[in-house]
């Protein structure tokens, strides 16, 4: 069991931290009309904090690389006029200084930074004895660890507001996801720090304004605590992420779509079918024990006949009628395959120990 991290919950005076927590601004603070305006509308719709990028951490150089501390003012105006919590997200320990010197509430370190110990350890150092809240965006990769490296590196700091951002990951294959969101990452996350709340991010996520209510009511769906959504008052001539923002305006039509699941909600009548559940994960078991037993003793004839153990044809015609027979059973090719695959790398890993034996 690894060490729990000592967490305080992410509060605000005066400020209602229920289920879904909503963050929402521009990808970036461009000029300080933008994010007023911006500001304005999503107050109006009842958002209570306000994300902007001040400095932005792009991916080739030579892009718009945000407005740097100039745009903090625009900020302290955007908390003094509509009163909603104000915060950006931090890559230095410069930005730290700076952003707590113009009295930000809350601050995320960015997923490329997640993916750079030094980066969260000098973040982590700045932050030693300020006590606001801080999210952690996944790392650009699918390393869990790496992520909870992060919040451990923060927490031995002494920061115990702490709070996930799933963001997705990156991928070099083609996806209809600008970063994959690999859900079962989060859902291991809050398997191993149940108290730390998990905003998603579909913005991110998707990098397509169209599928922000999707990704969206599938967070909610999952339990998730919140959502931090890029929106622009004008997407469409924004100077970052211009596919990916909604207008204020939108956002509100989203929000009225999404259907909130009671979390507190008993679980007895699930009774009846987890024990069914229960009773499939043990046959699964128990086939998968059996399964690897006939692996061992084909390994033992390979062995005898000094066979090679990769049978290349046999495990094609093994992924091949596998797969066939998911459409009948009601089956997702894609979950076969994971599945087999795993499979076919247990049996191998088996009879390789039979072999050197
Ligand atoms: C952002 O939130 O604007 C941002 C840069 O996101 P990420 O770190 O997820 O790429
Ligand atoms: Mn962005």
């Amino acid at each position: 069991m690894e060490k729990q991290l000592d967490l305080e919950p992410i509060v605000f005076p005066g400020v209602e931290m229920s289920r879904p927590i909503i963050i929402a601004g521009p990808c970036s603070a461009e000029t300080e009309e933008q994010v007023i305006t911006t500001a304005s509308q999503l107050a109006q719709n009842g958002i209570k904090i306000f994300r902007a990028g001040i400095w932005k951490p792009r991916t080739r150089p030579g892009a718009f690389e945000g407005v740097g501390s100039e745009g903090l003012p625009w900020l302290q105006r955007v908390k003094k006029e509509t009163g909603m919590l104000i915060s950006v997200e931090v890559a230095t320990a410069h930005h730290v200084h700076e952003a707590i010197k113009y009295g930000v509430d809350m601050v995320w370190i960015g997923a490329r930074t997640t993916a750079n110990p030094f980066a969260v350890q000098e973040i982590a150092d700045a932050l030693r004895g300020i006590n606001i809240p801080v999210l952690i965006k996944n790392p650009v990769n699918p390393d869990l660890e790496l992520w909870v490296g992060a919040f451990e590196r923060l927490n031995r700091a002494g920061i115990k507001k702490l709070g996930a951002i799933h963001r997705g990951f990156s991928t070099y294959d083609k996806s209809r996801f600008r970063n994959h969101p690999m859900w079962q990452l989060p859902i291991e996350l809050h398997r191993r720090i149940p108290n730390l709340p998990i905003i998603t991010d579909p913005s991110h996520i998707t990098g397509n304004c169209d599928m922000v209510q999707e990704v969206s009511q599938q967070a909610m769906d999952l339990n998730f605590d919140g959502l931090i959504i890029e929106s622009h008052i004008n997407p469409e001539k924004a100077w970052s992420d211009a596919s990916q923002q909604v207008t204020p305006e939108s956002l509100n039509a989203i929000m009225q779509t999404l259907i909130i699941r009671d979390s507190k909600q008993t679980t007895e009548d699930l009774t009846l079918l987890r024990k069914q559940i229960d009773e499939c994960d043990n046959n699964l078991l128990e086939i998968l024990s059996k399964r690897m037993r006939i692996c061992e003793e084909i390994g033992m004839y390979k062995k005898e006949h000094n066979m090679p153990i990769l049978q290349t044809k046999r495990y094609d015609e093994i992924l091949k009628t596998r797969i066939a027979q998911s459409k009948t059973l009601g089956l997702s090719d894609n979950f076969l395959k994971t599945l087999f695959v795993a499979v076919h790398e247990e049996s191998v890993h088996r009879q390789m120990e039979c072999i050197n034996k």
